[in-house]
């Protein structure tokens, strides 16, 4: 007597049953650890500060770390010297009274290697405050002209006499590369979603690292689930990576089909959604969908050529349809660009809700399509096909029963799922799972 072997593989889920498993605390949780490792380090467009980012983000998704040379042609930019940094100070009678090592926020970022004794005149045209938050360090960076500085609380300054300074900036500006990291998972087709964020902020944890956190864990969540689109995920040094990373690419970029750029994500704001250029793009109405269903405040603004790296990807030539999904964007926080953009504004329920919209965002992606109804003359007789039974995810019998409706008027070939779930008010989680029943009985059949 023979037997066939069967061999248990475990089938792959889909992405609405790993969308059931995500806890968005224990997410959120995991990803402020990692926030917290990757906020010592002093990160820039390029050095070991980027590739040592890219390391710690490996324990959470085994994305690839590239690297670019130093003078490589990309479009109108040119890849720039590699920058790095072992230690600064700012010493008065043997005392560090600024100190690289307390907060890698103190340099300039790109500071010029110097070791001088000055007098404060001479010293002050170098130093940087924000006499009107005196305790807060800016944020200062100057990529593209070679100079030195000191980034210094008002408090520090105003403390600081007259007398002789030792100054000292331990760095190196040579021939080296540009890094990022990269990590694509295979779905179904090569048609892409783009996830993009910049990795280039030394200590700043809402701008920079609440998004190099959060596309980790979302590319985490995502390996393993039956996908429709393929995903690729980039942490990159602002400006000069997307332009980088767009200029080496091209052939790829007729395959995305939706984008967006991660920022701000951590703390405790209300959504921002910032559309892409084209305004109308699937991207656009899934995003402000998903979060008009969220049931928090959120904000929805066009297209501006100024902000993060949907500048590049939304510049004329590229145009893709890539939004930004942010928390409270950009400028808009008292703490933007300073050392009170610390590990308190950033909380770990804020990462993980942010997670969990996108996750949502994504599912959307992947089960928007539009329908064909395959009974449209009149009213299909529903009570006979069993269809008032309950359906996963909706409970209540009269919301069932108008997202079967919606569903069916709509499905004329010309509305997909997205757009009857908008018209309609209803989620699109909801209008997907009716889609599902009503193929089953042979009520809708997709359109290709
Ligand atoms: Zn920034």
């Amino acid at each position: 007597m023979s037997q066939t072997p069967t061999i248990a593989v475990p089938p792959q889920k889909i992405l609405r049953d790993a969308l059931k498993d995500v806890r968005p605390q224990e997410e959120g949780d995991q990803a402020y650890e990692v926030v917290e490792a990757l906020y010592p380090i002093c990160r820039s467009i390029t050095g070991d500060g980027v590739r040592q980012s890219l390391r710690l983000l490996q324990g959470t998704v085994p994305l690839q770390i590239r690297e670019v040379p130093t003078g490589t042609q990309v479009f109108d930019w040119t890849v720039p010297k590699e920058w790095n940094i072992r230690d600064a100070y700012i010493k008065k009678a043997g005392d560090r009274i600024v100190d690289f090592q307390r907060s890698s926020l103190h340099v300039l970022n790109y500071s010029i290697p110097i070791a001088q004794r000055m007098s404060l005149a001479e010293l002050r045209p170098h130093l940087f405050t924000l006499p009107e938050t005196p305790d807060w360090i800016p944020y200062r960076t100057s990529y593209y002209r070679e100079a030195w500085g000191f980034c210094l609380t008002q408090t520090e300054l105003d403390r600081m006499e007259e007398g002789e300074y030792e100054v000292y900036i331990d760095s190196t500006l040579e021939p080296g590369s540009l890094t990022y990291g990269e990590y694509r998972i295979q779905g179904a087709t090569d048609d892409e979603v783009l996830f993009s964020c910049h990795a280039c902020h030394p200590a700043l944890c809402n701008d920079n690292l609440s998004g190099m956190t959060t596309a980790a864990r979302l590319a985490r969540l995502l390996d393993g689930v039956s996908l429709r689109y393929s995903y690729r995920f980039l942490w990159i040094p602002g400006t000069i990576g997307a332009i980088t990373w767009l200029a080496r690419n091209e052939s790829i970029l007729p395959r995305i089909k939706h984008g967006l750029v991660l920022s701000c994500v951590g703390d405790s704001g209300p959504f921002t959604y910032k559309r892409s250029r084209r305004g109308d793009a699937e991207v656009d109405r899934a995003v402000e969908h998903v979060l008009r269903h969220s049931g928090n405040d959120f904000e929805v603004l066009d297209f501006t050529p100024y902000g993060y790296d949907e500048r590049q990807y939304c510049s004329p030539g590229i145009n893709l349809p890539v939004g930004c999904f942010m928390r409270t964007p950009n400028g808009r926080y008292p703490q933007y660009h300073t050392s009170a953009d610390d590990l308190t504004l950033v909380t770990p329920s804020s990462l993980g809700e942010s997670l969990f919209q996108l996750m949502q965002v994504v599912q959307v992606f992947e089960e928007n399509r539009p329908y064909l109804n395959l009974q449209p003359k009149c009213e299909p007789q529903l009570g006979r096909r069993g269809l008032y039974r309950q359906m996963g995810g909706i409970k209540d019998a009269a919301a069932r029963e108008m997202a079967i409706l919606w569903t069916l008027n709509l499905s004329d070939g010309r509305h997909d799922l997205l757009d009857i779930a908008i018209h309609s008010g209803i989620p699109f989680h909801q209008v997907s799972t009716v889609a599902d029943a009503l193929k089953e009985v042979n009520l809708l059949r997709p359109v290709e």
